[in-house]
Formats: structure tokens, C-alpha cells, sequence
């Protein structure tokens, strides 16, 4: 991203809002929002290969691991407007785990993109299927949508929740029966 030119952007959307872009208060912000906006989309060029880094432990666990109430800070690509919320992952490792803290950094990479949250969702799950080889994987996302909160054009309090299930927890069986009960406690 070429951040002189995202600050010369910025300043022409301000003076496009009426604003004076010259004005005391508004000086630093061009450089400022465009260094938000390079950290917000740094997931387009960070690789989960190299984030994983290695962090695949070999176990001979086959059972259900759950990473709980993540937090999920994203930007919906319709509006420019975060969403953001909870994020709960769990997976039936067969042979191979992979550490906690990567999960959190694997939803970050995600998440630092414009995103629906219904491909963010899948975008994980497929990625902790690839790297950890589960039997099944499942990720449920709650959150809340400034686009629809500001604009007033829904509840107010309106929580959006998607999920993405793979492998054996496909099948409406055992496995997605324990996931969800084991994400549900307070949700
Ligand atoms: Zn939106």
C-alpha cells in the first residue's frame, strides 16, 4: 500500500465532506488514517504458513479441542465499517494440534481484510482443517455490524452468527452435537 497516496485520498475525502482539511484538528489525520487502514488490511500480505510457524505438535489426542470467545475485530467490505464480536473454533485433532495462540492469529489474518463475515468464517475454518489435517472442524462467529448499528436500518443490538463445519462435523452427529454444546454455555 503506498501510504503517501492514501493520505492524499484521505485529505481529498475530507475537503470532499465539507471539512477544511487545513484546520488544526485535521492536520495529522490523513497520516494517521492511513496507517490505521495499512495495520487494518495487513492480513492481504501476511502468510499463515509463516504466522503457523511450525506450531503443528504431534499428539495422540483424538479429542475435541475448543478455543472459545476469541476476539474479532473485522472490516465489512460493503460499508468500510467494523464488525466485531466473538469467535469460537473447535476441532478433533487426529495426530496433529496446533498452539492456541496461532488460532487467535490465524482469525487476526482474516479478519485484518475486507471481509462478509460468512468468508471470514469459512476462510478459517479451511485453514485450521489445512494445517492441523482434523477430523472435523467447526467455527461459529457472533457479531455486531456498525454498518447496520450506525445506519439505524436494524436492531440495534442485533448479533449476526454464521458457521462453517467441516469434515465429521459435517454430519449431524456426536462431534457437532459436543461442539455446540460446548460454545453454548453463554452465548
Ligand atoms: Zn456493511
Amino acid at each position: 500500500m503506498n501510504i503517501k497516496r492514501v493520505e492524499k485520498l484521505i485529505r481529498e475525502l475530507l475537503t470532499e465532506l465539507g471539512e477544511d482539511a487545513d484546520r488544526q484538528g485535521l492536520l495529522k489525520t490523513p497520516e494517521r488514517v492511513a496507517k490505521t487502514w495499512e495495520f487494518l488490511t495487513s492480513g492481504y500480505h501476511a502468510d499463515p504458513r509463516e504466522v503457523i510457524n511450525g506450531a503443528i505438535f504431534e499428539s495422540e489426542t483424538n479429542n475435541m479441542i475448543i478455543s472459545r470467545d476469541i476476539e474479532i475485530y473485522s472490516l465489512c467490505e460493503h460499508h468500510l465499517l467494523p464488525f466485531f464480536g466473538r469467535c469460537h473454533v473447535g476441532y478433533i485433532a487426529e495426530k496433529r494440534v496446533i498452539g492456541l495462540s496461532k488460532i487467535a492469529r490465524i482469525v487476526d489474518l482474516y479478519a485484518r481484510r475486507l471481509q462478509i463475515q460468512e468468508r471470514l468464517t469459512a476462510q478459517i475454518a479451511r485453514e485450521i482443517m489445512e494445517a492441523t489435517q482434523a477430523e472435523g472442524v467447526g467455527v461459529v462467529i457472533e457479531c455486531r455490524h456498525l454498518c447496520s448499528m450506525m445506519r439505524g436500518v436494524e436492531k440495534q443490538n442485533s448479533v449476526m452468527t454464521t458457521s462453517s463445519v467441516l469434515g465429521s462435523f459435517r454430519d449431524d452427529g456426536p462431534a457437532r452435537s459436543e461442539f455446540l454444546n460446548l460454545i453454548a454455555r453463554d452465548v
